[in-house]
């Protein structure tokens, strides 16, 4: 089962939602519905909800477009209820390309929220703050109001200067026109995490709200730490140096009594499936279980192994590129071709991180494996 559902394409990128975006909105009309038992007021509340998640799409639009410019491709955009996430299939390196790719997310709600300001100043301007403090409801002009001073929030809260936000790709993007990478990933990510204790202090004290923020931030930035300093480690070497060259490959003709075999007979757990010595599809064992239950002993492989989302690498691209690839995709193993375009091997993530951890045995960085 998928959590997400897709609700539309635009520019060639999917928008999905996460099923949990639909408590939020029952929460969120019930919660005006109850002020004042009005069925307008409700929706008016959903209403607003939707208008906000519009500028945290076009946010996200915003990372995915700028980069497009530098050839890279957005998989997709999740909305959750906690907000957004564009799926961009690896990030551009270029510290340059880096800074412009996290900026134009916060840039997107810098225009929205001039345009707001202006709209607003246009037809009256704000209201005195006594008023501003008594609006319950976002409707009329007060929609608008709602609006520009939640997009001014997002900016801020984007461009705290610590992963996962935008703030913080954009602080390690400037580190790295002096450093290398992973050092500037190093400090970018101390330098949240003590942001992050600050917050869950100040949290403590007031706003309840840091603590949460709080917590985000520090766990998002060891994260992002520790996948780039193995990004480092990876640099140089290609997927022919890890790629398995044993490896069992199934039929998409074969019974699912013949997996089953294959399964109990080996170490493996997940089988590359080939149709006419092409890859057709993946056989975890998830599947089978689930294939046995659907179609019984005699079902065919090609039944349950086939996926739209086959990854397949080229013996000489970069392992860094793989490894990046490997993580956001959702199948485990990946096909592998030599030179000559044939299938020469599979492989997943435990054998880069065999091929990490050899070489940190090694020490020497020269030392290839
Ligand atoms: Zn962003």
């Amino acid at each position: 089962m998928t959590w997400t559902f897709r609700i539309g394409r635009v520019a060639g990128i999917d928008v999905k939602l996460h099923w949990t975006f639909l408590i939020l909105l029952g929460w969120v009309f019930l919660s005006y519905f109850r002020q004042s038992g009005e069925l307008a007021d409700g929706l008016t509340g959903v209403g607003f909800i939707l208008a906000l998640f519009g500028c945290v799409v076009l946010h996200e639009f915003g990372h995915a477009l700028a980069a497009r410019r530098y050839g890279v491709n957005t998989r997709n955009i999740v909305l959750l209820p906690i907000g957004g996430v564009a799926n961009l299939e690896r990030l551009p390196e270029e510290p340059k390309e880096e800074l412009i790719v996290a900026a134009a997310g916060p840039a997107v709600n810098v225009v929205i929220a001039v345009m707001l300001a202006a709209i607003i100043a246009a037809t009256g301007g704000l209201p005195d703050q006594e008023t501003l403090e008594s609006i319950t409801l976002p409707s009329g002009r007060n929609f608008l109001i709602g609006l520009l001073s939640v997009n001014i929030l997002l900016v801020l809260f984007n461009l705290i200067p610590a992963f996962p936000m935008d703030g913080g790709r954009m602080l390690r993007a400037v580190l790295s026109m002096k450093f290398d990478r992973a050092k500037a990933t190093n400090i970018a990510a101390k330098l949240g995490q003590a942001l992050a204790i600050v917050f869950v202090f100040l949290g403590f004290f007031g706003n309840f709200w840091l603590v949460f923020i709080g917590l985000f931030i520090y766990l998002g930035a060891g994260g992002e730490n520790r996948a780039v300093g193995m990004q480092a480690l990876l640099e140089g070497y290609h997927v022919a140096d890890a790629v398995m060259h044993q490896y069992t490959a199934l039929n998409v003709h074969q019974t699912l009594d013949y997996a089953v075999s294959v399964l109990l007979d080996g170490q493996e757990r997940d089988f590359v499936v080939l149709d006419d010595g092409e890859p057709a599809g993946i056989l975890t064992r998830d599947d089978l279980i689930r294939g046995l239950k659907e179609h019984g002993r005699d079902g065919r492989i090609g039944q349950v192994a086939r996926r739209p989302d086959l990854l397949e690498l080229d013996a000489d691209s970069e392992l860094q590129l793989a490894y990046q690839q490997l993580r956001a995709s959702s199948t485990p193993i990946c096909f592998v071709r030599d030179a000559m375009g044939r299938i020469s091997g599979v492989l997943n993530l435990e054998n880069i991180e065999e091929v990490l951890l050899l070489r940190r045995a090694l020490g020497n960085t020269k030392n290839r494996l």
